[in-house]
């Protein structure tokens, strides 16, 4: 079973007056097969995390360590981090200007799996993962990103997740910006993969709602670039109703 233990992180990003320090040690342990909810309120620093963790240049890692099966995970390129199977499905996804769906698609299963899948069978694979998204197949044509809805980039996200089948899976806000069915939809997409055992889910979120579709097995208030508090899942319940207000005093 892959285990990812993040230790005592800290991570800065460089702003106007000098760098500005965002993580203040992080510690969290994700296995395979578990689903752990990061929630916290705006600008507490879950981005960063769950960019820090894919390797994102802008976040400089200062201090902790982030290993996966004991690899040193912070030692890893992008590539050898999704390689390794680590995933993230961004806040905000970017466009990809004349790469279709398809070919983006094929060229990313063939970087994580070391080898180009089998055509036939790979059509296959897309056709059925789009389909149980009730993703329109026209869509694969069409160049990532670009010119989708809200709701459409998060289906595209969760798309990759069920083809790339990583042991690590950090979502981050791919709940918010959904109407009631695509949030449905969504979370029954992450539902699948994770009734697969296979992966491990940090399911970043700003609001409880999407909580009612994904029962978390441990839920995490991060405020103020840390984990402050720790639970199951009636812990979100209680942020259901009493908001981030008494975590982010003194200052988030
Ligand atoms: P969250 O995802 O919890 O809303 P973020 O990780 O996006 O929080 O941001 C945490 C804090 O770090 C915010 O105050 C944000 O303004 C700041 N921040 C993030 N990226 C940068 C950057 N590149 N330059 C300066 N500040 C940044
Ligand atoms: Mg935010
Ligand atoms: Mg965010």
């Amino acid at each position: 079973m892959a285990t990812l233990e993040i230790r005592d992180l800290h991570v800065s990003v460089e702003a106007e007056n000098g760098p500005r320090e965002i993580l203040k040690g992080v510690d969290l342990t994700v296995k395979q097969g578990e689903t752990h909810a990061i929630m916290g309120p705006n600008g507490s620093g879950k981005s960063t995390l769950a960019y820090s963790l894919a390797g994102h240049p802008k976040y400089t890692v200062t201090g902790g360590s982030v290993l996966l099966d004991g690899e040193d995970v912070l030692e890893m390129s992008v590539d050898e981090r999704a390689k390794a199977g680590v995933f993230l499905a961004m806040q905000y996804p970017v466009e990809v200007p004349g790469v279709s769906v398809s070919n983006f698609l094929r060229t990313a299963a063939t970087a994580v799996r070391g080898e180009a899948p089998k055509l036939r069978l790979w059509v296959k694979e897309v056709k059925e993962a789009m389909a149980a998204l009730q993703m329109d197949p026209a869509f694969a044509e069409r160049n990532v990103n670009e010119g989708f809805s809200g709701g459409e980039k998060k289906r595209h996200e969760i798309l990759q997740l069920e083809l790339l089948k990583p042991k690590i899976a950090i979502l981050d806000e791919t709940d918010s910006g959904l109407d009631v069915d695509a949030l449905r939809i969504v979370s029954e997409g992450i539902n699948r993969v994770r009734s697969t055992g296979e992966v491990g889910t940090l399911l970043v979120t700003h609001y409880t709602r999407i909580l009612r579709y994904i029962k978390p097995d441990y839920v995490h208030v991060f405020a103020g670039g840390r984990i402050v508090e720790s639970g199951g899942a009636e812990l979100a319940d209680k942020l259901e109703e009493e908001g981030y207000e008494s975590y982010v005093k003194g200052g988030a």
